[in-house]
């Protein structure tokens, strides 16, 4: 039988890291000794006290469906997160428990935008965003991430491109893959201007316990701006809890209602012991989350020192997330090489050592002629110092 998709199935992006994943592995199982920085994910353990509330959770049965929009005692463990963290009043049915907290883009996206709707969304930036607009039949309306801004927007060009059909704007605050971090003066750009054009804001916040230099802030936290944010978290990266599908969002009650909808619709519930593995995760203690930022921290600053010394090779310091997004411009021209997928084939080939291009973060803004390659530091200082080793050893 002749295999025809749907037509829609032509807009839907992917996620490029996958990609590269797929190849490293196909090295690694011919024997080549890789050393990865694709992936975005702690390479530490999750925390035992949450390992041992999944343990007691399935020991005690609770292996059942549960509530479309997440167990009652989550639901309150998080808006008594969400409150206190962001300085504002959550109410537990303002909350929505999905599995990972990427399927609150999908949601968010399905459940307000309409085809022929414009959604801003940064780029650089993680690609689901885009391929869920597209899906929806929706106008990727890309807002450039500047270097010269610590990978923040240009406020005047957002103003330019924000027009009565934009229906959303979607933030990414510690931001993947630059590391930048939106100050408090742009959020209060942006607040305005969601007001102004009654504009739907997505703030992807999964990266907000990560953050080296100053404080997270966010856009939910500007007055007026709760009832228009959907605030998207979650437990992989804080708790390293990637494997455990479990992530939320939090957002206007009736939202919340239509999503958890989607839920019943798509997969019911959430596992129920991943849930009180994810309370345990938030009422218990955080020590473990310290440690794994503090050495976040330690290899940030290993990694940006060893890449300023590479030959071609320049990087901000960024303030969040475990991504160093670096400027290979030079290197590019040095070595001959068109752009940065090119110069990403030539080290995973020639030096063994993975990271991702620019172009896994979405296509290159118009006029944007830097190239850039992201590096994810959520590996050991022993292979940050073996693999940037090798790539100054073939480089120079
Ligand atoms: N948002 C951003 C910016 C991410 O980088 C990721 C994961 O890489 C996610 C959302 C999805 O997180 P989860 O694994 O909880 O679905």
């Amino acid at each position: 039988m002749k295999l025809e998709f749907a037509k829609r199935m032509d807009l839907l992006g992917t996620e490029n890291a996958f990609v590269v994943l797929a190849e490293v592995n196909k090295l690694k199982s011919q024997g080549k000794d890789i050393v990865s920085f694709c992936i975005g994910e702690p390479d530490f353990d999750t925390p035992k006290n949450i390992k041992d509330a999944a343990i007691e959770a399935i020991n005690s049965n609770h292996t059942h469906y549960g509530p479309s929009a997440g167990l009652p005692e989550l639901r309150e463990a998080i808006a008594g997160y969400i409150s206190k963290t962001r300085n504002i009043k959550v109410k537990p049915q303002e909350v929505v428990v999905t599995p990972g907290g990427k399927p609150i883009i999908y949601y968010s996206i399905h459940g307000l935008v309409d085809s022929g709707d414009e959604v801003i969304y940064p780029n650089p930036g993680f690609p689901i965003y885009e391929s869920v607009i597209n899906f929806v039949g929706a106008k990727p309306v890309p807002i450039p991430l500047l270097e010269e801004k610590g990978f923040s927007f240009d406020i005047d060009y957002l103003k330019k491109i924000v027009n009565n059909k934009t229906k959303m704007i979607i933030l990414n605050s510690p931001q993947n893959p630059t590391g930048g971090v939106l100050s408090k003066e742009d959020l209060e750009s942006i607040a305005k201007l969601a007001k102004k054009y009654n504009l739907w804001v997505l703030s992807d916040e999964i990266y907000s316990r990560i953050i080296y230099e100053g404080e997270f802030n966010s856009i939910a936290s500007i007055d007026d701006l709760k009832d228009r944010t959907i605030i998207l978290d979650g437990f992989s990266k804080t708790y390293a809890m990637t494997g455990w599908r479990i992530g939320y969002g939090v957002m206007p009650e009736e939202l919340a209602s239509r999503i958890a909808q989607l839920v019943t619709n798509c997969e019911s519930c959430t596992a129920t012991f991943t849930q009180m593995a994810a309370t345990e995760a938030y009422n218990g203690p955080q020590d473990e989350v310290d440690k794994m930022v503090t050495e976040f921290k330690e290899r940030r600053d290993l990694i940006v020192q060893l890449l300023n010394e590479i030959k071609g090779f320049k990087c901000l310091v960024p303030k969040g997330s475990f991504y160093v997004f670096s400027n290979i411009t030079e290197a590019c021209k040095n070595l001959n090489l068109k752009n940065s997928q090119e110069l990403q084939q030539f080290i995973l080939h020639k030096a063994d050592v993975a990271v991702l291009p620019r172009t896994s973060f979405g296509t290159k803004n118009e006029g944007e002629n830097e190239e850039y390659i992201r590096f994810s530091y959520a590996t050991s200082k022993e292979n940050i110092i073996k693999g940037l080793e090798r790539i100054k050893k073939l480089i120079g």
